[in-house]
């Protein structure tokens, strides 16, 4: 059996466990401490334009605090881009208030200023209301059309949450991804560009606003002696320990990214001679994914097989590769969601795959996946 090759793995850069080490010999195993402070600090440094940065226990509970800051309540609806991770919609049912999905256009694959501003009329004409939110995603580390997105946004008066899980060191016309819209969220999870094993980060920009996530993270506790609250809480803060991974990852995050660009770069030269298979690529310069993770395209009528065979011919190999996500709308949860749709995310989903691309994989790791997927359209 050839040694596996897996999709996306967690690569630590070496100084992570000085830091968590450091938690320990201080006895700072809580949530907040030094390493909180610090990852908050080195977060902020990296995105620049004056990001006010919380770290907390994941990316969904980034989005839950961005909503409850955006003051979204029960009833109010919120625009969701359809091609993305449960994860961007499920805050907004936690919240009471009501997702509409807006389809993706061909270049990005985020969602299409077009059917925003459609969707955004409709809602108005049907509720009389205007949505509360706008979450468009920076799928796969590529920025979505934000000057479309924002400038639609801004005439309507709608905030915007960036969804940047997977989009750390991205960047949209030299604005690293999720700094552009009013507020951004990242993701540490395990498979994502750098983790803390699990963990995320709210990005606002203004102190009042940090101060706000860190209050509603903290159990929305007021100061005084004794514990007493005139708000609902949560408790979604980042511990010490995991802020100590994050740390020493924040070292190696601009190493994985250029690794993963370089990946991508691999992957296009390699399958740029199969008929039928596209490479996702910046679709221009104004775009700048990290390239997270790999996609292809596979147009069965011009390649003779689908997608899903190649994922099984990598899958004998003992290469794991991976469907894109499935769009929002066509999830049995959100089967009674409005939907402004066009066939983009759902074509997407039918001809499209991850392929693997963490940055720990070497150049012969990826000619093996490249050349096991040409090796398809030779027979
Ligand atoms: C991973 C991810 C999230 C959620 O992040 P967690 O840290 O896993 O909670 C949200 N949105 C997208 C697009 C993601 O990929």
């Amino acid at each position: 059996m050839k040694t596996k090759i897996n999709l996306a793995l967690a690569h630590m850069g070496g100084r992570e466990q000085e830091f968590i080490k450091e938690a320990f010999d201080t006895n700072w195993v809580t949530p907040l401490g030094p390493n909180v402070d610090s990852f908050e600090k080195s977060l902020s440094d990296y995105l620049g334009e004056q990001q006010y940065v919380t770290a907390l226990s994941t990316g969904t509970s980034a989005i839950h605090l961005g909503l409850i800051l955006l003051n979204v309540q029960a009833d109010d609806e919120v625009i969701c881009q359809s091609f993305t991770f449960a994860a961007s919609a499920n805050p907004i049912v936690y919240q009471g208030a009501k997702p509409v999905f807006v389809d993706s256009e061909k270049d990005t694959w985020n969602m299409d200023p077009e059917l925003l501003e459609l969707a955004i009329e409709d809602r108005l004409r049907i509720t009389g209301r205007l949505p509360k939110a706008i979450i468009p995603v920076h799928l796969y580390g590529m920025p979505a059309r934000m000057d479309e997105i924002c400038e639609i946004a801004d005439r309507y008066g709608i905030p915007i949450l960036e969804d940047a899980a997977e989009a750390l060191g991205s960047e949209y016309k030299g604005h690293k991804c999720g700094t552009i819209g009013n507020m951004g969220i990242f993701s540490f999870n395990g498979n994502k560009i750098i983790t803390t094993s699990g963990g995320g980060a709210l990005a606002c920009r203004t102190q009042e606003l940090q101060r706000q996530a860190q209050f509603y993270a903290t159990q929305a506790r007021e100061t005084a002696p004794y514990y007493h609250h005139k708000a609902v809480g949560y408790n979604y803060r980042m511990s010490n320990v995991c802020a100590g991974i994050g740390r020493g990852q924040m070292m190696v995050l601009d190493e994985h990214v250029r690794r993963r660009r370089e990946i991508c770069q691999i992957y296009t030269t390699e399958l740029a001679d199969v008929p039928g298979i596209e490479v996702k690529r910046n679709p221009s310069e104004a775009f700048d994914s990290n390239f997270w993770l790999t996609c292809i395209l596979v147009e069965p009528s011009k390649a003779g097989f689908t997608c899903d065979d190649v994922r099984l011919h990598l899958e004998n190999e003992n290469i794991e590769s991976r469907y894109l996500w499935k769009p929002m709308h066509l999830q049995p949860v959100y089967a009674d969601a409005p939907r402004y749709v066009r066939g983009v995310s759902e074509y997407l989903f039918d001809t499209g795959l991850c392929l693997p691309s963490s940055s720990m994989l070497s150049d012969d790791d990826i000619y093996r996946v490249a050349d096991c997927i040409k090796s398809l359209a030779v027979k």
